[in-house]
């Protein structure tokens, strides 16, 4: 197995220990992290990104493994325009960087019946497609997108880029909130509307793809739908890890670095303030702001010292809900599998019942659903010549589940193996030429994940908005928080638009670079 990295070359900068300009750490180099460096570069402070891996992402990482490229984890892209606004910060243009290619279908739902149900930005086609399933669901479709459009204007553009760190900032809203009782969950919203059960199950998967599970997720997240049809699902050309060098590239542009092998073992406070922080290696670096893009129940229970915290003790956030962890399988075929699009989900024979063991009695079971990613439907050049580079992606209990990931990975891999070969790549077995796992205990030991959990904090109505952590610590000042677990939560457009938020409370630079 060879493994080379190409966005390393984009990152080494030298620091000049001579620029007096104000210094902000950023620890971790997610998609919040990067984003929260560009924002403050772009006003002018000097930042440095502690990054704990061997290369930029975090989730986003990209592994690039006998002749395949794997992007780790996010590859639906939505919302771009979000990232647009990164590149027109610096002054560039994404598109000069990054070559987003339009998703058609956005997905393919596989039912356990062997019924697919193609889900596109084409409105007349996804209304044929529910008219197969039960004509009398097209009216109610339009309907739940009307429902999901008036969520997205409170619940993405009121509530997505302000920081809910007062209580008055969440009175303020809370009338809008119970207006569009955010007390449902998204399938209570889907089933107002929507009367087919498989229909039901396409419309509300989406909270799934943040850690959210829908039965209880609040139906605010039910904006999904309408931002999808309204601003189309996207993919990377050379996959989502090009948007991570796009990312870097515009941060050493800027004149700012990332320090890759470089974990923060604590944050230093003087007093109840941030001063920096010290590294493993013991090495002190010392800021006037500290950005942690760490998760942020991680931020809190392992770099920050107990008596320091008031709000998020130990037992706080022993008690908190996580969300689901994530069993990845990277594998990479001899031949092609042509008919299988850039993104399926094969939906097992149970969904709420499968929740239930997952989110709330922590239980592994023989069924399961699954996302399979195929990017070379898209771009060939993910994989050598001929070949198909796919990942398939399960939702699991994270670690409270009493699974030894050690011991069952490769059992767990051969029964998804089994699965794909069933439906939807006969005689897979035969053409696996490489494959490499990432399990709960992975998400734990590797990216710093609280509980192994895949997406941080459960999105529910009690840990959202002013209940999640907030931007700006509650516990230390000069302390700020970007990433899923922090407000707005999870996924890109979530950890880009946390980004945002600290635009509006991270003080201006006392000695700007570029003022
Ligand atoms: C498998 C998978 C598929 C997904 N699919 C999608 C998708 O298709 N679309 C979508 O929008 N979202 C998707 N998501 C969700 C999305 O990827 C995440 O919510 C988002 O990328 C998280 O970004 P973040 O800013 O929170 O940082 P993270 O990606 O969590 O990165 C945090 C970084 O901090 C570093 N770090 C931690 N502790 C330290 C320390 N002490 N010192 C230094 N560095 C440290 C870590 O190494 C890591 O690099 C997916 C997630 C997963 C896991």
């Amino acid at each position: 197995m060879n493994s080379i990295n190409p966005i390393r070359d984009y990152l080494e900068t030298s620091d000049d220990p001579t620029d007096s300009s104000s210094h902000a750490i950023v620890i971790g180099s997610g998609f919040g992290g990067l984003a929260a460096a560009i924002r403050l570069g772009a006003r002018g402070y000097r930042v440095t990104v502690l990054e704990k891996l061997d290369a930029p992402g975090g989730r986003a990482y990209a592994y690039h493994q006998d002749g395949f490229t794997f992007d780790a984890g996010p590859t639906i892209i939505t919302a771009p325009f979000l990232l647009e606004e990164l590149w027109q910060l610096c002054g560039k243009r994404l598109e000069d960087d990054v070559d987003l290619r339009a998703m058609d279908p956005f997905f393919r739902i596989v039912f356990n019946d062997g019924k697919t149900f193609d889900y596109s930005g084409d409105r007349q086609r996804t209304l044929e497609e529910i008219r197969k399933f039960n004509p009398d669901d097209v009216d109610g479709y339009l309907r739940y997108l009307t429902a999901s459009e008036k969520r997205y204007r409170v619940g993405f553009e009121k509530l997505g880029f302000k920081s809910f760190d007062s209580l008055w900032q969440l009175l303020k809203f809370l009338p809008h909130l119970i207006g569009l009782r955010s007390d449902r969950s998204v399938y209570n919203l889907v089933s107002r509307h929507v009367k087919d059960p498989h229909l039901r199950q396409v419309m509300s998967f989406h909270p799934l793809l943040i850690g959210g599970n829908p039965f209880s997720v609040t139906s605010v997240y039910s904006l999904i739908s309408y931002l999808e049809q309204q601003f189309g699902v996207w993919s990377a050309m050379g996959g989502t890890g090009s948007l991570v060098t796009g990312l870097a590239k515009l941060i050493k542009q800027q004149g700012n670095e990332i320090k890759l092998n470089s974990e923060v073992d604590r944050i230093n406070v003087d007093g109840q303030r941030a001063t920096g922080v010290t590294l493993k290696s013991g090495q002190v670096i010392n800021a006037d702001v500290v950005i942690s893009n760490a998760d942020s129940a991680w931020t809190y229970r392992h770099l920050i010292d107990p008596d320091k915290r008031k709000r998020w003790t130990n037992k706080k956030l022993d008690k908190a809900a996580y969300s689901n962890g994530l069993f990845v399988w990277y594998f990479g075929t001899e031949g092609q599998y042509p008919d299988v699009p850039h993104h399926s989900i094969l939906l097992g024979p149970r969904y709420r019942e499968l929740l239930v063991d997952i989110f709330k009695h922590k239980k592994l079971t023989d069924d399961f659903s699954l996302y399979l990613h195929r990017p070379t439907a898209t771009d060939p050049a993910m994989a050598p010549d001929g070949c198909d580079a796919f990942y398939a992606l399960v939702p699991v209990p994270h670690l409270d589940a009493n699974v030894d990931w050690q011991t069952h990975a490769e059992t767990f891999r051969q029964a998804i193996a089994e699965r794909l070969e069933e439906t939807v790549l006969p005689g897979l077995s035969q053409r696996i030429v490489t494959s490499r796992l990432l399990t709960p205990l992975d998400f734990q030991n590797r990216l710093n994940s609280f509980k192994g959990a895949g997406f941080s904090f459960e999105p529910r109505i009690t840990q959202s908005a002013w209940f999640r952590p907030h931007n700006r610590s509650e516990d230390i000042d000069g302390l700020y928080l970007v990433g899923a677990g922090t407000h707005p939560g999870a996924g890109i457009p979530g950890v880009i638009s946390s980004a945002k938020v600290l635009d509006e409370i991270v003080p201006e630079p006392r000695h700007a670079r570029h003022g």
